[in-house]
């Protein structure tokens, strides 16, 4: 079922895609973060794809 409205389409895939996972323990972190929220591993890898987006 497609999301018709561009606006909750757009929200969505930011609030899916645009974040940062831990090496460690793999956990999601804001996209600002530095370092894991849980075991303050800095090794962070960014989760930003863009999945889905066609024109
Ligand atoms: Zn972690």
């Amino acid at each position: 079922m497609p999301i018709t409205d561009p606006e909750k389409k757009r929200i969505a895939q930011a609030a899916r895609l645009v974040m940062r996972i831990c090496f460690n323990c793999g956990c999601r972190n804001d996209i600002n973060a530095t370092r894991c929220r849980k075991c303050r591993n800095p090794y962070l890898r960014i989760k930003n794809r863009n999945l889905g987006v066609k024109k």
